[in-house]
């Protein structure tokens, strides 16, 4: 492969020819402006269009200059320039995740009961009695994370197992997808909840056979209580975020799309970035609530700031579109759905298609509202017939206004039907628009769960990426962080193999046919993902005139056993030139 050079650069070599006609030494130098930055001896895959893998990289200000052979880089060196060995480790663009909530996940990591891998009932009982022992009575204890596909009992967690352990502290545990959780009696009591309390619309109120509410809460029914759960401060959302960002670094990542964000969110975004301390690319979506009403509020936000691919920081926080919920979760058995919901795989869940979370002809005015402000939008859609749905909305409003390039998205997009994989290449290729934003480690960290649910049929069609492929469609990989945990090579990973965690339902509940070969994961973990962004034209490639956001691995994941690709090691991240992470140093935080 031949060195590239931008034409900045080429311009800047002939100055340097010419100066040498004419000047002393010092001012070649100064015309020639050399490299800031090289990086030799390694297996760089750029994911440019031609997939080209280079032996070294150069870099100035941030941004890659060159790109190519280990001889034609070192050529442009100067004294000054700082050369990093990589001694045959491999190079990628830093990742992209186009679905985490770094900032919430980062104060439930710091200040919440962790859950997450917590393997019984008495186990997540033990973790929430350590917990309530540091409180006073009264203060509200949280956790998160809890999974009944990893609990060896395979069942809910209720108010029941925990009210002996917390009779004087009201418990709210959060599932791992977000989509329910469990109050114990104390805070049932607080939030008014009893028999004879109706579900909301849009929510589900657990109940056992004596009509008793168990303590489980889907969907908007978990609102009672959370409205009674005190916010995080101003400083735990920030101190949250900077723990996202260091987790990010650890794993190669760079950039992430925080879906549904609020005010508070936003401003600690804003304050990071004024101290110089948000070293990620953030792009966030404003929750646009369920109403028009609510959907007008977070325009006004959208439209008072810089739209993509603007941004704040150069690069560094883009205020990128709205979110909204067409459904729920497939954790929960509320995602909207044309056939009814299983349990234990092969059980039918009587009666039970999940529902919208918002009105289907609201939800249809709220987007035309966004799409005719040109504003972007990201819909939560889990089920077939939400899914459906959402991109019927999405042609119907493309059709009436057609923009290029808003690039809707359908956040998760789990099991579309054959429809809507037309609809979304369709979109596509006309508007730049209806993009999938999917999360292949589903399949693994709550893959028991789901193949219980969605049953064996259904389940061969969950986040079908080879039907993605085979249609053009291109996606963001991503993680939901903290639905799944952070690390994008697990994405990579489950992207290739679709295992399960635990093997409930066999190793392969989801079948092979949609799996897809590490070239196309890491695209979705960085061109596309960088598109879904608006920052394609910064990110995502190592390409000349790109930043140079690079991640560096302990081996190459274009050529070791897919199997091990969960098991990748980052070893370096760049942002913008600057080494932002280096496994060789005690602090895991380059700064
Ligand atoms: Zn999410």
């Amino acid at each position: 492969m031949s060195v590239q050079v931008n034409r900045g650069a080429r311009l800047r070599r002939a100055s340097l020819l010419l100066a040498g006609l004419a000047l002393e030494g010092g001012a070649i130098a100064r015309a020639a402006a050399p490299p800031d930055l090289i990086m030799f001896h390694g297996h760089v895959l750029t994911v440019d269009s031609q997939d080209s893998i280079a032996e070294a990289v150069a870099v100035r200000d941030g941004k890659i200059i060159a790109i190519g052979k280990d001889r034609e880089i070192l050529r442009l060196a100067a004294a000054a320039t700082r050369r990093i060995d990589l001694h045959g480790r491999t190079a990628t663009p830093g990742l992209i995740d186009s679905h985490a909530h770094i900032a919430d996940a980062g104060v439930i990591e710091l200040y919440h009961v962790n859950l997450s891998d917590a393997s019984s009932v008495a186990d997540v009982v033990r973790r929430v009695q350590a917990g309530i022992a540091a409180l006073k009575p009264g203060e509200w204890l949280q956790g998160d994370g809890w999974d009944e596909g990893k609990l060896a009992e395979r069942r809910y967690v209720l108010a029941s197992d925990l009210d002996r352990i917390s009779p004087r502290n009201p418990v709210w545990l959060t599932h791992t997808t977000g989509h329910y959780g469990v109050a114990n009696s104390a805070a049932l009591r607080l939030a008014n909840i009893s028999a004879a309390s109706k579900d909301p619309p849009a929510g589900t109120i657990d109940r056992d056979v004596q009509g008793q509410p168990t303590g489980v809460l889907k969907e908007s029914a978990q609102d009672a209580v959370l409205a009674l759960i005190p916010p995080p401060t101003a400083e735990q959302q920030r101190n949250g975020i900077l723990k996202s960002i260091e987790d990010l670094h650890r794993e190669g990542m760079t950039a992430v799309k925080d879906p549904s964000i609020g005010q508070p969110v936003w401003d600690a975004y804003r304050e990071l970035l004024r101290e110089d301390k948000l070293s990620v690319h953030v792009c966030v979506l404003w929750y646009a609530g369920s109403t028009l009403a609510s959907a007008r509020t977070a325009l006004a936000s959208i439209l008072s700031l810089p739209r993509p691919p603007q941004s704040l920081g150069d690069g560094r926080l883009l205020s990128c579109g709205a979110k909204i919920y067409m459904d729920g979760s497939g954790g929960a058995r509320t995602a909207w759905l044309t056939e009814e919901w299983h349990k234990n795989s092969t059980d039918i869940d009587r009666g039970n298609y999940g529902y919208p979370s918002t009105d289907p002809q609201i939800y249809r005015q709220m987007v035309r509202l966004f799409h005719q402000a040109g504003v972007h939008v990201g819909t939560h859609a889990v089920g077939d017939r939400a899914i459906d749905w959402v991109v019927d909305t999405y042609a119907e409003v493309l059709g009436e206004t057609p923009t290029l390039g808003l690039r809707h998205s359908i956040i998760h997009a789990n099991i579309p039907s054959d429809h809507a994989i037309e609809t979304m290449a369709d979109l596509e290729k006309r508007y730049d628009a209806a993009y999938p934003e999917a999360q292949a480690p589903f399949i693994w960290w709550i893959g028991d769960t789901y193949a219980g649910n969605f049953g064996p049929e259904r389940s061969l069609r969950l986040v079908p990426l080879n039907t993605f492929l085979k249609n053009g469609i291109r996606w963001g990989g991503g993680s939901d962080y903290p639905v799944t945990p952070i690390a994008a090579r697990y994405g990579l990973w489950a992207s290739v193999e679709r295992e399960t965690l635990k093997g409930t339902y066999g190793a392969h509940p989801f079948g092979a046919a949609e799996s897809v070969d590490v070239h196309a994961a890491l695209r979705s973990y960085t061109s596309w993902g960088a598109r879904q962004l608006f920052l394609e034209d910064r990110i995502g490639s190592i390409e000349v005139g790109k930043e140079a956001d690079i991640a560096v691995w302990d081996r190459d994941m274009y050529t070791i056993p897919a199997q091990e690709l969960h098991n990748l090691k980052c070893t370096m991240t760049l942002l913008h030139g600057r080494v932002v992470f280096d496994s060789s140093r005690e602090s895991g935080n380059g700064r």
